[in-house]
């Protein structure tokens, strides 16, 4: 190997990894709500005294050791009570649940001298817990002090032996008392290396800053290797902290929630002085920043390898998710068309991807739901028998890749694409010859074990369309009736329903009015249960307690609204989507916008705002919106001649 080789292949390795080794170390660092943080709780019993806001731990913003908050423990220890306060992890969706560290960090600090400290008790995965830790040391008044204790000294004292690689929450609990009320500071909870290896900054060089109506957008390059503070001067004040970035992200979305607010920016790993201010924007100008905003995710968020979507960010860096990568590769036509990146850069991206997915793991053509997206090979992330061909992803993806063909019109990727698009065996999966619907999965190993039959009404049209549409390996346009179950009865559910078919496949052609219906009964639900105004489109997602197919009726919707629900349906209900637009990006801005646009989802009755970004959820808003403005999208996928024959053969009217 050259030497010369070297620097390029350690940042390919920097920014595989980059945020799944910060959460394998970090535990805690920010909370997204600045009052309370959402992943706390405490138990008391007087006379002794834990403060505790609406059940939770509260947050400090003018006291922190990395901006913008900390946690805030207040109590009063006496010897006839007790108080105990439980900081949980935040386990999102894929996060790697593994701590290599083998001692416990946090920093501290209190206002006055500490003579003791509370006693620490671990939990972890298995809800297996430690004896109380003495921590044998007190605190100096007004400096930010490290406290890190090797994991071996905590025992179980449970009938199990405690796991402390997966710890998930840590406890302070009640140790000396004095009846006096204390109070101290918490930030920065991680699982560390007894002895860390510093790494070795590498300055920022190029630092932008772009100003739009209610926040200012960062970015440099390179990403760094380790964490990175922002500070800034507000109308020439002095400069602050007021934020990290993980390492291998290089952006930072400074939300300041007002118009013509100057700033200026710098960062700690060393960068110039850059400046830039908020201003007046036309709701025009709104559509093209939240389209830019998600477009990011699919661009400078995509796998650094294969080009492909990365499930969810931050989530777990390997994982790329099929249908995902078609949506992504439609909001890529949608940054070409409105110039965020050069058409040369958005083919090139294209040419990588149908590169990577040639040769990664396709059972009878089909792609698996998940990949590695360094290797290609599968990974089956829902468990044992989702192992093989997934015929909704692949759906999707192709969806995305025939509308890129036709917005392309460039040889060597038409070629490409056409290739996948000839292999895709859509008529293997009528299980048999004379087979009347199509099945969702397919393994080598466990064969049809899902057994999941693809009946209407839901979200995969399109892999019935599809399959008609196929040059090579067609099904009868009668499982349209047999399989789908012809025109909808009736349309209900949550509203991705009717996103994910209809990106690139028009809704004119049939379905429009029925959708058009169900997005405005979307609207009148959350109207109903006393939503305030512009918040709407309840649609399935991972809420405070994980995963839920949410949908407006009262069984299932618990307060969580995901952003994608409301702005993804623009073409049907302009109106109410730019209420929305307005009131998530004006109003919730400060804890719901971030760098690759809206987060995927807050609930403010739990006061909780999701710290991920879904690839199924961001791009069917810069997509949606786009067909909602030009129709570019609909209009690359029907120019497709398959789909105008399937068209023709198919009726889709009632
Ligand atoms: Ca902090």
């Amino acid at each position: 190997m050259h030497a010369l080789c070297r620097p390029q292949i350690y940042l390919v390795a920097l920014s595989l990894h980059a945020q799944t080794s910060y959460f394998q170390r970090v535990f805690f660092d920010n909370s997204l709500t600045r009052d309370t943080y959402f992943y706390s709780s405490g138990k008391m019993s007087a006379p002794s005294v834990l403060e505790l806001e609406r059940g939770k731990l509260p947050v400090d913003i003018h006291t922190f050791h990395t901006p913008p908050n900390a946690l805030r423990l207040s109590w009063k220890s006496t010897p006839e009570g007790g108080w105990e306060a439980e900081v949980r992890l935040y386990e999102w969706r894929n996060r790697p649940l593994f701590f290599p560290g083998n001692s416990l960090s946090f920093w501290c600090y209190s206002t006055e001298p500490l003579a003791h400290l509370p006693r620490l008790v671990l939990r972890d995965s298995a809800k297996n817990f430690t004896a109380p830790l003495e921590i044998h040391r007190g605190l100096a008044a007004r400096r930010w002090t490290q406290i890190k204790i090797p994991l071996h000294e905590f025992i179980t004292a449970s009938i199990h032996p405690f796991d402390l690689h997966r710890t998930t929450s840590v406890f302070f609990i009640q140790g000396a008392t004095d009846s006096k009320t204390h109070r101290l500071f918490l930030d920065d909870i991680e699982i560390v290396p007894e002895q860390a290896a510093p790494a070795r900054p590498t300055p920022a060089k190029a630092l932008v800053a772009k100003g739009y109506e209610r926040h200012i957008d960062l970015s440099w390059t390179p990403a760094q290797n380790q964490t990175v503070t922002i500070y800034r001067s507000l109308e020439n004040g002095p400069f602050i902290p007021i934020g990290i970035q993980v390492p291998g992200v290089n952006r930072y979305a400074d939300f300041i929630g007002q118009v013509n607010a100057h700033a200026r920016y710098r960062l700690s790993s060393g960068s110039q002085v850059v400046s830039a201010a908020t201003h007046p924007m036309t709701d025009d100008e709104l559509l093209t920043m939240v389209q830019e905003a998600s477009f990011r995710y699919y661009w400078d968020g995509a796998h650094p390898v294969s080009g492909m979507t990365l499930e969810n960010r931050p989530g777990d860096d390997r994982i790329v998710a099929t249908g995902a990568s078609g949506f992504g590769i439609m909001a890529l036509i949608v940054g070409v068309d409105r110039h965020f990146i050069t058409r040369r850069q958005g083919l090139d991206r294209l040419l990588t991807i149908t590169h990577f997915l040639a040769r990664a793991d396709r059972f009878h053509g089909v792609w698996p739901h998940f990949m590695d997206g360094a290797t290609g090979r599968r990974l089956p992330v829902f468990g044992m028998y989702d192992n093989g061909a997934d015929l909704v992803e692949t759906s999707f993806l192709m969806q995305g890749l025939l509308a890129a063909r036709e917005y392309f019109h460039d040889a060597e990727l038409s070629n490409n694409i056409t290739a996948l698009w000839k292999s895709v065996e859509w008529d293997w999966f009528r299980r048999a010859p004379n087979g009347k619907a199509l099945y969702w999965h397919w393994s080598p190993e466990y064969s049809w074990h899902i057994n999941h039959p693809l009946n209407g009404w839901n979200e995969v049209l399109i892999t019935y369309l599809l399959a008609m549409a196929s040059p090579t390996h067609a099904i009868p346009a009668s499982l349209y009736d047999s399989g789908w179950g012809g025109y909808p009865k009736e349309f209900t559910g949550p509203i991705f329903f009717t996103h994910y078919s209809y990106m690139g496949f028009d809704p004119h052609s049939s379905y429009f009015k029925d959708l058009r219906q169900m997005a405005l009964a979307n609207h009148a639900y959350c109207l109903r249960k006393g939503y305030p105004k512009g918040v709407w489109g309840i649609t399935a997602v991972d809420g405070p307690g994980g995963y839920v197919p949410y949908e407006p009726n009262p069984s299932l919707d618990d307060g969580t609204i995901a952003p994608t629900g409301a702005i993804s349906s623009f073409p049907y209900t302009p109106k109410l989507s730019l209420d929305a637009l307005h009131h998530f990006y004006r109003d919730l801005g400060g804890s719901l916008w971030g760098i690759y646009g809206f987060r995927d989802a807050f609930n403010l009755k739990e006061n909780w705002f999701s710290r991920i970004y879904m690839g199924l959820n961001q791009a069917p808003m810069a997509v949606m919106i786009e067909n909602y403005r030009t129709g570019l999208v609909w209009k690359s996928f029907m120019a497709n001649p398959e789909i105008a024959r399937m068209l023709q053969r198919t009726r889709l009217k009632h």
